[in-house]
């Protein structure tokens, strides 16, 4: 249960639902997104067309689901949403296309999750609007082609790299979200805040912000439990004072780091003289999944210019040593 862990926990839905922004204009940072999604959505609506299939990508709790959200809204059209691992059998799937309505969106979030047998049937319904579905069985077996609806279906994934060549080159956009600034996230803690109705200042802002890992869904975690800590040890109100108490005690620090990044540092630095080491070895050596370490931990870490990628391994960078407060072996230096 670590408070800075980027996928959304049941208690984050509810309170994550009444923060989703609604409008393009209201969706804070990533501005070359939002201006090319502006011109596409007003393109699309000009020409009475619906809009092209859009693939976004990038890190857990960057606001893909909200974006997906909002280019429905703006388009003024339904949003059926679903995800990679809830489409079981390829009949699933069809059922989900034929209840389309025109223009409507399919958003599938962790889509490169998709089994191919029933991906394979996204590729006709994505460039014809159309599915081929098999009746029957043995050598009675027909195949019947269906109609669709023309919709548009948005894809969400942490990594294009995951997904098939077939089903990447079907999207007419693809579209990378980034990981926001310091700047941003206070905006979107203020806000947030505004609506919760939490008295903060810019102070208190500013510091959980500094602590949020570049993630506005941290950052909206962070400001639930930083709340609970102002209105139980102090006025409620949450300034720069209160906010630093609360993180540090949740073992938040400074820069959002929490206990396991600490440990796959350290171990890093310690056990493997600063690296490079293979990412094989040091989910072994942390325990924990590969692709946590690749979708969680490493996006902050290089961002911050922790860590750095080789073709050997991670390597570990005089940052982290300053940060971490561990001696740099001169030896280990690349
Ligand atoms: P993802 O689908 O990428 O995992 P979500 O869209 O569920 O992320 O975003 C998590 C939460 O963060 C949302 O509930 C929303 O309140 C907030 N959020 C994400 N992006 C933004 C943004 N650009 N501006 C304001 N709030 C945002």
């Amino acid at each position: 249960n670590r408070i800075i862990m980027t996928e959304a926990t049941k208690t984050d839905v509810d309170m994550e639902t009444s923060l989703r922004p609604k409008r393009l204009t209201e969706y804070i940072g990533q501005e070359k997104v939002k201006e090319k999604m502006n011109i596409f959505i007003q393109a699309a609506k000009e020409r009475n067309e619906t809009l092209d299939h859009l693939l976004l990508y990038g890190p857990p709790g960057l606001g893909k689901t909200t974006l997906a959200n909002i280019i429905a809204n703006e388009m003024g059209v339904k949003i059926r949403i679903t995800s990679g691992p809830a489409v079981e059998k390829p009949g699933d799937l069809a059922a989900i296309l034929t209840g389309l309505n025109h223009g409507d969106v399919l958003f599938i979030d962790e889509i490169h999750r998709l089994n191919r047998n029933i991906e394979e049937i996204l590729y006709p319904a994505m460039e014809d609007y159309v599915i081929d579905i098999i009746v029957g069985k043995g050598p009675g077996a027909k195949s019947i082609r269906l109609e669709l609806p023309p919709f548009t279906l948005i894809g969400a994934t942490t990594r294009a790299g995951l997904l098939t060549s077939p089903l990447r080159d079907r999207f007419g956009i693809i579209n990378r979200l980034e990981i926001y600034n310091k700047e941003q996230l206070t905006q979107i803690i203020l806000r947030s805040a505004q609506i919760l109705d939490v008295p903060m200042d810019q102070g208190g802002a500013m510091e959980m912000a500094g602590r949020s890992r570049g993630t506005p869904r941290i950052a909206n975690r962070l400001l639930k439990r930083v709340r609970d800590y102002a209105q139980i040890r102090s006025d409620g109100t949450i300034d720069k004072e209160t906010a630093k108490m609360a993180l540090d005690l949740l073992e938040v620090d400074e820069i959002g780091l929490d206990e396991v990044d600490r440990k796959m540092l350290t171990s890093i630095m310690v056990k493997f003289s600063g690296g490079p080491v293979g990412l094989d070895t040091l989910a072994a050596t942390i325990d924990e999944e590969k692709t946590t370490i690749e979708d969680v931990y490493e996006p902050y870490l290089l961002q911050l210019g922790f860590l750095k990628r080789t073709p050997r391994g991670r390597v570990a960078t005089r940052l982290a040593y300053q940060h971490m407060g561990i001696a740099m072996d001169s030896e280990a230096i690349s």
